[in-house]
């Protein structure tokens, strides 16, 4: 008599005999030093993937099994896999246009800054606009803002405008703010300032936040293949640095139109995570219409709107509670009125739709906390079409102590960027003063209040790295490994903690941790493979450890040569 296979397994299973030969795998990763996120079991040395899916983990001998005629086996050597990383706020446009104009990062000095312009200026052709991006004064002697005058020193006929690394404040030369109609009498646009010179009144090239695009306006705008260009090259390094799936944090359904026609042609592989700005046309689309959930294999999400509540530390645009301990004239700015945003929140409730908002200062983090609480009041759960709404704040970087409670009492997730903390950390202590830095980049007080802290990189205000990002986490000191007063060392993560920071943390704030996140049976299988054991190895060794593998849906999408 023949059993049929079911019946055969199952008589096997109840006897406790194992089995001898299982479904055969697509794909046997073995010989990993493989940490799976997953607290039951920790660590492993093989994953079996079938299709899109993990099938198996656990060790060499048992994966063995899954080995068919038709499996490829692939040796990881020892190297050490950790579920596919997520940066859970990037502008992953941003990263790609950071690659296609003038791409200031790491500029040293303000005659650093002018040298790399004049190249380009004596490339332009008479009248071109200059655009680029990356620049930041922190370290520079002195640390001061670059002005219209040190532009016009090497462009004095072309306009230029070049944003800051944190994207919250650009400079531009005479001849932009001349072709824009910016001078000493034109007000402050709503969420922006025009910095003046303080002798003569006149702007001196510096427009914070919404003032950019008194400029930013003149400027042509990019063609569609310039747009598509830049989707392509961001996704292209975010996979080979990494990164499995980017939450990309804002923007709007000209871009989704993109993604969508990049990933029906197969040019990219990377899964994004969309949110489109609100409130406005983009967010009345997103609610009107609904969202895109898992489309292209779970690659793409549109479910969430981007709200931005006020500026940045670095440019003084962000909203505190009290003045700025170095310019006590100033408190910083919100840059979203809340009759604009009540109806939208609660609308947004009702339809399911999540909400996420940029929010630096502590003055802007209580006014949202205080936004979102009103709405859950607002819509019980019974009138949600989602019940836990899994609202977010993005950055969530200098919060009163006594708000921080209130996000785990609200189910409101902290989004967070190591790296902004061992960047800023050089000037907030004099833009807040040493005894606001308490819950300011505090990590480890949000974790220990139980909520869950994804971890992003918000690139290209950073360079968007996953190990710098890592990093960041577990060492809170900057890249040559210093830290100095108020740098809170006490708020630094643990190595598992950081693991979940950019892995099934992130995956919950997407709802997608029943998806992804771990490594385990039943999971899309998504890897990212590196050189070295970042969860051991001495803290700076992190920093020079590389992305050897990357795998999304199950399928290699990036392999160091
Ligand atoms: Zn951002």
């Amino acid at each position: 008599m023949k059993l049929p296979v079911l019946v055969l397994s199952l008589l096997l299973l109840s006897l406790g005999l194992p089995l001898q030969r299982a479904e055969p795998a697509d794909v046997v990763f073995k010989n990993g030093n493989v940490y799976t996120a997953n607290n039951k079991t920790p660590k492993a040395q093989a994953i079996a993937v079938k299709a899109d899916k993990i099938i198996f983990v656990g060790t060499n001998a048992a994966a063995q099994k899954f080995v068919g005629p038709n499996t490829r086996v692939v040796d990881l050597k020892g190297n050490t896999v950790l579920p596919g990383f997520t940066d859970a706020h990037q502008h992953l446009s941003g990263v790609g246009e950071r690659e296609m104009t003038l791409n200031l990062e790491g500029t040293t000095s303000l005659d650093d800054l002018l040298a790399k312009v004049k190249a380009r200026v004596d490339q332009a052709k008479p009248g071109e606009w200059v655009t680029g991006r990356g620049w930041i004064e922190t370290h520079w002697q002195p640390p001061v803002f670059p002005t219209r005058w040190d532009l016009d020193k090497v462009s004095p006929n072309n306009p230029v405008i070049l944003g800051r690394a944190d994207g919250h404040g650009a400079v531009a030369n005479s001849a932009a703010l001349k072709l824009a109609n910016v001078d000493k009498n034109t007000p402050n646009p709503f969420g922006g300032e025009i910095s003046k010179d303080k002798q003569s009144g006149e702007p001196n090239g510096m427009l914070l936040d919404a003032a950019q695009g008194l400029v930013r306006r003149r400027v042509p705008p990019e063609t569609k293949e310039d747009e598509e260009r830049a989707v392509v090259l961001g996704a292209k390094r975010d996979v080979e640095l990494g990164w499995t799936q980017i939450q990309d944090a804002g923007g709007d359904y000209g871009d989704v139109d993109i993604f969508k026609k990049l990933y029906a042609a197969g040019t990219i592989k990377l899964r994004i995570y969309k949110a489109v700005y609100g409130p406005g046309p983009q967010a009345n689309r997103l609610l009107n219409e609904g969202t895109i959930v898992g489309e292209f294999g779970n690659r793409l999400t549109v479910r969430t709107i981007k709200v931005v509540s006020d500026g940045a530390l670095g440019s003084r645009g962000a909203a505190l509670l009290g003045p700025y301990s170095d310019a006590p004239d100033t408190s910083g700015f919100l840059t979203v009125k809340a009759e604009d945003l009540r109806p939208m929140l609660i609308d947004a409730l009702k339809k399911g739709i999540q909400v996420e908002t940029h929010a630096i200062g502590d003055r802007a983090n209580r006014f949202i906390l205080d936004e979102y609480e009103t709405a859950l009041k607002a819509v019980p759960v019974s009138e949600r079409k989602v019940a836990e709404p899994r609202w977010r704040v993005e950055h969530a970087q200098i919060v009163n102590p006594a708000d921080i409670p209130r996000f785990a009492k609200l189910g409101i997730i902290p989004s967070m960027q190591p790296s902004h903390a061992i960047g800023d950390l050089f000037f907030a202590p004099s833009r807040l003063g040493i005894p606001r830095l308490a819950g300011a980049y505090a990590w480890e007080s949000f974790i220990k209040s139980g909520v869950m802290v994804p971890g992003g990189s918000d690139a290209p205000v950073e360079r968007g790295e996953p190990m710098i990002e890592f990093y960041a986490a577990v060492a809170r000191k900057d890249q040559k490994g210093f830290s100095a007063e108020g740098w809170h060392p006490e708020e630094a993560v643990t190595r598992e903690q950081a693991l979940k920071m950019f892995t099934i943390w992130p995956a919950y704030a997407a709802f997608e941790d029943k998806l992804r996140g771990t490594i385990e049976a039943g999971k899309l299988a998504d890897l990212t493979i590196l050189s070295a054991d970042i969860m051991t190895i001495p803290e700076l060794e992190i920093l020079k450890t590389r992305c050897v593998m990357t795998v999304i849906n199950g399928g290699i999408v990036h392999e160091a040569t």
